[in-house]
């Protein structure tokens, strides 16, 4: 099947930015790549993004694309912000166009299930809303916010490459519940410089390899 994602705005739209300064594009690219690498892991996946590192596309571009090629379903990847100032609006939301279409809102179900349990996030839910990206797309349609730029304690998050990580692939492995798609087989290559069953010895070795200029993460396993 194909799949289109759509990572929100570019490097330098205007005012998409975190009140600390971090962009929404940067968010949204590396969840866009998480999703990717994982949906490529299942069978008879093609992915597509609408986005480019080069230049803000526009919109219309972005549907235009997705029903030029025909895609099966359009996921947007947002982070959210209430206004431009830190305040305390929190959580994930998932939306679909206000006409509600029925496999739009199973999908969205799903991905606000997994989006709201792997971040630890407080769920909004699944929202309606007469987005462009919802309304033009001829396909499948689906919109995520992943958290709240003007949050402090979400903002921080939402620029760890981890939190990136885990929200793309939340998208993915929603999309896979959905779509009933199949893992392939011998699909897993992992690089990975330790593990510990205690987690301040993971904490000293990625101390030691961000000192040795790589960057890094721990994950629960
Ligand atoms: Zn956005």
């Amino acid at each position: 099947m194909k799949i289109i994602i759509d990572a929100g705005h570019g490097y330098s739209t205007p005012g998409k930015r975190s009140p600390s300064g971090m962009r929404e594009y940067e968010f949204n690219r590396e969840a866009a790549l998480a999703a990717k690498e994982t949906l490529l892991s299942y069978e008879k996946t093609e992915v597509y993004f609408t986005h480019s590192d080069k230049e803000d596309v526009s919109l219309m571009r972005r549907t235009g694309l997705a029903n030029k090629i025909k895609a099966d379903v359009f996921i947007s990847i947002h982070a959210n912000a209430f206004g431009s100032a830190w305040n305390e609006a929190h959580g994930v939301e998932t939306y679909v166009h206000q006409t509600k279409p029925a496999a739009a809102l199973s999908l969205a179900a799903i991905i606000q299930k997994k989006l709201a349990a792997r971040t630890g996030l407080a769920s909004r839910g699944v929202k309606a809303a007469d987005f462009h990206v919802l309304r033009e797309t001829k396909m499948t349609a689906v919109l995520v916010e992943c958290g709240f730029m003007t949050n402090p304690k979400e903002a921080a998050l939402l620029k760890t490459p981890l939190y990136r990580k885990v929200c793309g692939q939340a998208v993915a492995l929603a999309l896979a519940e959905h779509y009933k798609l199949s893992k392939k087989e011998s699909s897993l290559y992992k690089v990975q410089a330790g593990a510990f069953s205690k987690k301040e010895n993971a904490e000293a070795l990625l101390r030691r390899l961000k000192g040795a200029g790589f960057d890094g993460f721990i994950s629960r396993g």
